[in-house]
C-alpha cells in the first residue's frame, strides 16, 4: 500500500462522524437534507418492482446513454454517439478514478487545481502519476488561477489536467476566458482534459456553465464526466457517466469493467427519465439553493466570517480570520463543541496544507430551519 500511504479515512467521513457524535449540525459533507423530484423517485421504486434487478450492460442502460447524449446536445450543443461515446459509472468517483487509470501511465504528470477534490489526489496515486497543483487564489472576492503558474506547470511528463467546474469547495464558475486559457495550453501541449462537471446546472446569478468540450479543438481531448447526484438531489444513487470519444471511452470502459462492472440498473432508469422529463425541477431547485446561499452568507458575515460568494456548487469558502482564529483543521475539531455545528478544512485539498490553513467550508444544501439554527449557534463565536 505504499502508493495509498498518505491516504486516510476521507475528510467527509471523518467530519460527518463527528457531527453524529456529537449531534451537531452537519454543514460538512455536502449533501441535500431534501429528496429529488417525486416522480423520479417512483421511476427508480418501478424499476425495481418491475424485474429491473440484475446486471445491465456493462456500458450503462441503453435508454440512460440515450438520454445522456440528448441532454449534452439540448444543453451544451455537444454529440456523443450513445453507442460508442458515452459509458455510465457509479458516480463521478469512478469516472475520475477510472479516467486516470486508463489515460495516465505511471510517472506522467496530472495538473489539478488546488484546492482540489480529495478523491483526484488518490487516484492519480493509484495510478503511479504525479499530481502537479496550480492554486486557486482569491482575487476581487473570486478564486481564479495565474494563467504563467498554469503554463509553467506543464512539462514534458504531462499527460493531463483535471478541470472541475463550478469548483469545489471554492465555488468559482469558469469563466469562458479562463477555459480558454485552459484549452489554449491542452492543444499547444497535446494535454487530455478530465472535466469533473458535476454541479453543471447548480450556478447562481444567472453565471451559466461552460463545458471545456465546447471550446476549439477541445471536444476531441476531453472526458466530460458529471453525474446524477448533485443535479437531481440523490447523492446516494451513485449514477454517474463519462462522454468522449469512442477511443478514450473505451480505455475508460477497459478500466471501468473490472473495478465495477456495471452500475446499479433501477437509478439508471430512474436519471434516464429524469434528464428528459425533470429539467423544470431542477431550475426550481437552482433558484432554491441561491436563496439557501444567500441565507447562509449573510449568516457567516454577521457572525463574522469574511465570505467569499460562490458562483455555484453547495459550499460556501470562509476566512476565518476575522474572528481570531488560524487554523481551519483546529477550528472545524473545535466547532461541534464551540457551537454545534461540522465544517470542511478546505486545508485538507492542498498539497501543502499551509496554503489554505485559514478556510473553512460551509455547505448551504440544507432546510431554512437548518440553516438558521446553525447560524445562530455559530452567534456564540462572535
Ligand atoms: N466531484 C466533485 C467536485 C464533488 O464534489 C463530488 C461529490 N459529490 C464528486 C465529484 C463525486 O460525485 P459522485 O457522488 O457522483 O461520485
Ligand atoms: N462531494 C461531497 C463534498 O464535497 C462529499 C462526497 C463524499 O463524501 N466523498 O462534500
Amino acid at each position: 500500500m505504499t502508493r495509498m500511504r498518505e491516504f486516510g479515512t476521507t475528510v467527509f467521513a471523518e467530519m460527518t462522524r463527528l457531527a453524529v457524535e456529537t449531534g451537531s449540525i452537519n454543514l460538512g459533507q455536502g449533501f441535500p437534507d431534501t429528496d429529488g423530484p417525486e416522480r423520479m423517485l417512483e421511476r427508480a421504486v418501478e424499476a425495481v418492482r418491475g424485474g429491473w434487478n440484475q446486471y445491465p450492460p456493462g456500458p450503462g442502460l441503453p435508454e440512460l446513454r440515450r438520454a445522456v447524449a440528448e441532454h449534452r446536445a439540448r444543453w451544451y450543443g455537444l454529440e456523443y454517439d450513445p453507442e460508442t461515446e458515452v459509458l455510465v459509472t457509479v458516480g463521478a468517483t469512478e469516472a475520475i478514478t477510472a479516467a486516470i487509470l486508463a489515460l495516465c501511465e505511471p510517472g506522467d504528470e496530472v495538473i489539478v487545481f488546488e484546492p482540489y477534490y480529495d478523491s483526484y489526489a488518490a487516484a492519480i496515486a493509484l495510478a503511479g502519476a504525479v499530481r502537479r497543483p496550480v492554486t486557486l487564489r482569491p482575487d476581487a472576492g473570486r478564486f481564479t488561477f495565474d494563467p504563467d503558474e498554469l503554463a509553467a506547470a506543464a512539462g514534458p511528463r504531462t499527460r493531463a489536467i483535471l478541470v472541475n467546474s463550478p469548483h469545489n469547495p471554492t465555488g468559482t464558475v469558469f469563466t469562458r476566458e479562463e477555459l480558454e486559457t485552459i484549452a489554449r495550453i491542452c492543444r499547444d501541449r497535446d494535454l487530455i482534459a478530465i472535466t469533473d462537471e458535476v454541479y453543471e446546472h447548480l450556478t447562481f446569478d444567472g453565471v451559466e456553465h461552460v463545458p471545456l468540450a465546447t471550446l476549439p479543438g477541445m471536444r476531441e481531448r476531453t472526458v466530460m464526466i458529471s453525474s446524477a447526484g448533485k443535479t437531481f438531489s440523490v447523492t446516494g444513487w451513485k449514477t454517474g457517466w463519462v462522454c468522449a470519444p469512442a477511443p478514450l471511452v473505451g480505455a475508460v470502459q477497459t478500466v471501468k469493467q473490472f473495478l465495477t462492472f456495471t452500475a446499479s440498473a433501477p437509478w439508471q432508469l430512474a436519471v434516464a427519465y429524469a434528464l428528459r422529463e425533470e429539467m423544470d425541477w431542477v431550475a426550481a431547485q437552482r433558484a432554491a439553493l441561491e436563496a439557501k446561499r444567500d441565507r447562509l452568507m449573510a449568516g457567516l458575515k454577521s457572525v463574522g466570517f469574511e465570505v467569499f460568494t460562490p458562483a455555484g456548487t453547495y459550499f460556501i469558502q470562509t476566512d476565518i480570520r476575522p474572528l481570531g482564529f488560524a487554523d481551519g483543521h483546529e477550528l472545524a475539531l473545535r466547532l461541534p463543541e464551540l457551537a454545534g455545528v461540522v465544517a470542511i478544512p478546505t486545508q485538507v485539498f492542498y498539497d501543502d496544507p499551509s496554503r489554505g490553513r485559514h478556510y473553512l467550508r460551509f455547505a448551504f444544501c440544507k432546510k431554512d430551519e437548518v440553516i438558521d439554527e446553525a447560524v445562530r449557534r455559530l452567534q456564540r463565536l462572535a
